[in-house]
């Protein structure tokens, strides 16, 4: 099979007078990396591999055997040269809130994933959320907002080259946090440019709408592969396809905050479904029960069976993958097979990013959280040293986010048992918040 068609992402182009989409750059700029250095097909293949060897052994029939729901912690670098481009805080929450409806499977429109598929589907186990510490300690609300003078960044460039300005503070852009531990999700006015009709030159608004870089730096990987050095990697989205809430104007294929979703699916090592092939069945996206397609389909809501199958059963093209272009009106499913890749590469190349659902805050304060039995049955037994003397509530939060158990105390040393034999089997999380808003969290499986 052909893995190293995908490297940059989704480079989606829409043709604004006729409404038309122009196919996607990524080979364009794949190519041109190949060109650029000669290790870069081995690297991304090695990778890929890598990732789909962990993915292996991260599902037991219909379980994940990991302990833990992943948590990212996300930093927006919101750029903006007019106000319009300066998303309020509420479009940049309802990304996330978009994010973890999908990847955890809550949104509604799975009653739509066609019925050959469904039991393909799956929740992948991972969350985002807004970072609530810098990587200085401080606290921040995971927002970054930086006034350029900069009216847009071209994202390609002439000769099958592109440009990562808006990450370089230098250049109008704004630095990364550090990419190992925060996922960077850069939104900003992006411009295709384009060779016009009387053969100049021209930035094009609205065209290129993302894009994110595979897992990189990887110890077999050469230097500055993948993201050409580590402090580019992360996602780029355009300030148009950023939540479901933003006023400024998409067509309705695009306006349901998918971007971000397809974008995080590339992040965490997804190839497109079609396998990026120039419409044939030979290309593969490399994971085993997304069925092949000739081709992505554009902005579309069309069933159609593209490829024959190598064996049975017979199966259409799974266009309500994320991993499509497929219209956002009808893409609502990453497969098992995507979700057990994503969880491989969380577990290796972008392990940084979590603690085993340690949070940010806690990595950078260290402490240890002692939870046994893990998973449990009937009693936790809870320890932990706050280092100083503060009263504190320790709460346990269910998938959803709701509190379902709480417990005040004031002592430093916590030695706590908590019955939660009547909680419903699950994963929790377990928050230690003291008086002075430290929070501490951990995770632990409920069993029967
Ligand atoms: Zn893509």
């Amino acid at each position: 099979m052909k893995f190293f068609t995908l490297v940059f992402s989704l480079f989606l182009f829409i043709e604004t007078q006729s409404q038309q989409i122009i196919p996607c750059y990524t080979r364009e700029i794949q190519d041109a990396n190949e060109k650029k250095y000669s290790w870069y097909k081995r690297a991304v293949d090695d990778a890929f591999n890598e990732a789909k060897f962990h993915a292996l052994e991260s599902r037991k029939s219909d379980g994940f055997t990991d302990d833990s729901i992943y948590t990212i912690n996300v930093v927006f670098h919101v750029l903006w040269n007019v106000a319009k481009e300066n998303l309020h805080d509420s479009i940049l929450k309802r990304q996330i809130e978009i994010l973890n409806r999908d990847f955890g499977r809550r949104n509604a429109d799975t009653t739509k994933t066609k019925f050959a598929f469904r039991s393909r589907a799956s929740a992948a186990g991972i969350q985002f959320k807004l970072a609530t510490v810098d990587p200085k300690g401080d606290s921040t609300s995971g927002v970054l907002r930086i006034q350029t003078d900069k009216k847009g960044f071209v994202v390609n460039l002439p000769g099958g080259f592109y440009s990562d300005s808006m990450k370089y503070t230098s250049k109008g852009g704004s630095n990364a946090w550090n990419n190992s531990k925060y996922l960077n999700i850069w939104v900003c006015r992006t411009k295709n440019k384009i060779t016009n009709g009387m053969g100049q030159e021209e930035d094009k608004d609205d065209q290129i709408l993302g894009f994110a870089f595979p897992p990189a730096n990887m110890p077999n990987w050469a230097p500055n592969s993948s993201a050409e050095s580590p402090e580019l990697d992360g996602m780029v989205l355009h300030y148009k396809v950023v939540g479901d809430n933003n006023p400024n104007l998409m067509p309705a294929s695009l306006k349901g905050g998918r971007t971000a979703v397809h974008e995080a699916g590339h992040y965490l090592g997804l190839r497109h479904i079609w396998g990026d092939g120039i419409d044939d069945c030979a290309d593969s996206d490399g994971i085993d029960d997304t069925p092949d397609a000739k081709n992505k389909q554009q902005q579309t809501c069309d069933s159609l069976n593209t490829c024959t199958e190598a064996t049975n059963p017979q199966l259409p093209d799974m266009s309500e993958n994320y991993m499509d272009y497929t219209s956002e009106l009808c893409t609502n499913m990453f497969s098992k097979g995507q979700v057990d890749l994503m969880r491989g590469v969380m577990k290796t190349k972008r392990k940084l990013l979590y603690s085993y659902g340690l949070s940010v805050e806690n990595a950078l304060l260290n402490p240890t959280m002692n939870l046994y039995p893990n998973p449990v049955s009937s009693e936790l037994h809870v320890e932990f040293d706050l280092m100083e003397q503060v009263k504190c509530e320790i709460a346990i939060f269910n998938q959803l986010g709701e509190k379902v158990m709480s417990r005040e105390v004031n002592h430093r040393f916590i030695d706590e048992k908590l019955n939660v034999e009547a909680l419903p089997i699950s994963f929790y999380t377990i928050k230690i918040i003291s008086a002075n808003n430290k929070v501490y969290s951990s995770k632990f499986i409920k069993l029967d």
